[in-house]
């Protein structure tokens, strides 16, 4: 930490962009409220570090939110968007690229035939939850509290965002009607599971197989094998959101490394590269249900978008086995930095970590859902947060966030990290 670090630019612009941009950012975390500060401006990323205006450098666990597993401006999808963009950037029409971009995906993906692109995770959780709904004919959504699945109107409830009442929308606007199909349940639990799908029979069983947006909370161990005998028994589908686990967590996603099959899975992310996309797969039979081959309408100006496709096929490229091994190796080596740290400061806190994602929660007993998350010390998270980004460390500015690690993070990032970690942690 340098006594002369500024935030003098992004102080300036944060004050234009209030006038202009609602909370002065275009997605609401963004703004930092949730650690007591403004946020700043970033100039460029470079690997695995940020610059922000004032020309302060970071390492960054954020990330972009996930999609920048190969970290910043990657020389090969740097290349590969640029190569796109010279023959033109969108057309409306088929290309080649979003035919290999498919075909990648289900050969990766254990549970996928077919894919259909969207611009973003939202829509495709939007889109893969009337799919579940045309086929079954149901009305209900089974999602649990304090999972994330985009701004969906009726997936907010609960959504890692604070309104706690059941069957509320979580935001004014969403209607009554919308909340209604949408039941909620607690994470890893197995009762409140089984009574709500024999109440009343979902349509779908939707979940973050690793739930990532209350912070990481992983299944307890056989939940998701639970949920699949839950979906087939009432004959739900099993909607595994893998916006954030997919390609990250492993080559097939979180499925792979749990050996339980979704009937459907959403991707975005990773699958992105950093530019918008998103997509929802599945079977053959399923997906053919959507329209031109199907009856389920979907479309998207920008669905497949040849600059977002080749920045997703090179980075798909760049994640072999030896990738997800050093993503694995990087990631537990922060989290048990992390624990080592708390632990010569003498602060209890809570490490869970899967390759490629961790959150550092101040709580001094296991989180196992989002009631847990609550309870843990945000403030101390806050002022954790905050120390760290005096001393050159980005992190996500709420502890109801992953942590993303990336290829481009080297041991020396690491160091730098927990050097900075350990000061954070023993300041008043
Ligand atoms: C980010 C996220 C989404 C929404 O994706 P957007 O591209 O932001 O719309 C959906 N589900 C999960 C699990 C996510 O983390």
């Amino acid at each position: 930490m340098s006594a002369t670090r500024s935030e003098a630019r992004s102080r300036e612009l944060y004050r234009r962009a209030v006038a202009v941009l609602p909370g002065g950012v275009n997605s609401p975390v963004r703004a930092m409220r949730a650690i007591g500060r403004d946020p700043l401006f970033i100039e460029r990323g470079e690997g695995a570090e940020l610059v922000d205006v004032d020309g302060n450098r970071y390492v960054d666990y954020v990330c972009s939110w996930g999609p920048l597993i190969a970290g910043h401006a990657h020389p090969h999808v740097v290349e590969a968007v640029r190569a796109a963009a010279v023959r033109g950037t969108s057309y409306g029409a088929p290309t080649e690229g979003e035919v290999e971009l498919a075909a990648e995906v289900a050969r990766r993906i254990p549970s996928v035939e077919m894919v259909r692109m969207t611009s973003s995770g939202t829509e495709a959780t939007m889109s893969a939850v009337r799919l579940a709904r045309a086929a079954t004919g149901r009305d209900a959504v089974l999602k649990f509290a304090g999972a994330y699945h985009g701004h969906v109107d009726g997936l907010l409830a609960e959504a890692g965002s604070g309104l706690a009442t059941q069957a509320l929308p979580a935001s004014p606007g969403v209607t009554r009607a919308q909340a209604a199909d949408t039941e909620i349940v607690p994470w890893n639990d197995r009762e409140a599971v089984a009574r709500a799908v024999a109440d009343r029979p979902p349509a779908a069983i939707l979940c973050e197989p690793y739930s990532a947006n209350m912070g990481l909370v992983p299944p307890d161990e056989g939940f998701l094998s639970f949920l699949r005998e839950q979906a087939d028994a009432s004959g739900a589908l099993l909607i595994f959101d893998e916006v954030i686990t997919g390609f990250r967590v492993a080559r097939g996603g979180a499925q792979e490394l749990e050996g339980v099959m979704p009937d459907l899975t959403v991707l975005g992310k990773v699958i992105g590269g950093g530019l918008p996309a998103a997509a929802y797969a599945g079977p053959r039979a399923l997906m053919e249900r959507i329209a031109p081959a199907g009856d389920v309408y979907q479309a998207g100006t920008l669905s497949g978008n040849p600059l977002a496709v080749a920045a997703g096929r090179t980075t798909l490229e760049l994640l072999d086995d030896a990738a997800y091994l050093r993503l694995a190796d990087t990631t537990r080596r922060l989290a048990r930095g992390l624990e080592a740290a708390a632990g010569e400061a003498g602060v209890s806190v809570q490490v869970p970590w899967r390759p490629g994602l961790l959150t550092l929660f101040f709580s001094a007993s296991p989180v196992r859902a989002y009631d847990g998350a609550k309870a843990c010390d945000l403030d101390a998270y806050g002022r954790f947060c905050r120390a760290m980004l005096e001393r050159g460390v980005y992190l996500p500015p709420s502890q109801f966030e992953a942590w993303f690690t990336s290829l481009a993070h080297e041991p020396e990032h690491l160091d730098a990290t927990l050097d900075a970690a350990r000061e954070a942690l023993a300041a008043p």
